[in-house]
């Protein structure tokens, strides 16, 4: 059963945590709503390429790629994940 929760970024922005690894909103449609790992691959400026699919409820329905990096430590405030730092 996959762990998935809402946080917020440092900037404020919206996040999906899923299994330990947060995603940023990339496209929504009526079907699907497409996420993006948050993290760069260490070492680089490159965002990481894993992905997820979620339904209109966030259901998780597909997953794409694989992490290149640890997941990110989160810590709750006010009822929100905020993601803290990482690796
Ligand atoms: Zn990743």
């Amino acid at each position: 059963m996959p762990f998935i929760g809402f946080g917020t970024s440092q900037r404020g922005g919206r996040l999906l945590i899923v299994q330990g690894y947060s995603y940023s909103l990339v496209k929504r449609s009526q079907q699907m709503t497409q996420w993006r790992c948050t993290m760069v691959q260490p070492g680089t400026s490159k965002r990481c390429t894993a992905k997820v699919f979620t339904d209109a409820s966030y259901a998780v329905i597909d997953a794409w790629g694989s992490h290149s990096h640890g997941k990110p430590r989160f810590v709750k405030r006010n009822n929100v994940f905020v993601r803290s730092y990482y690796n």
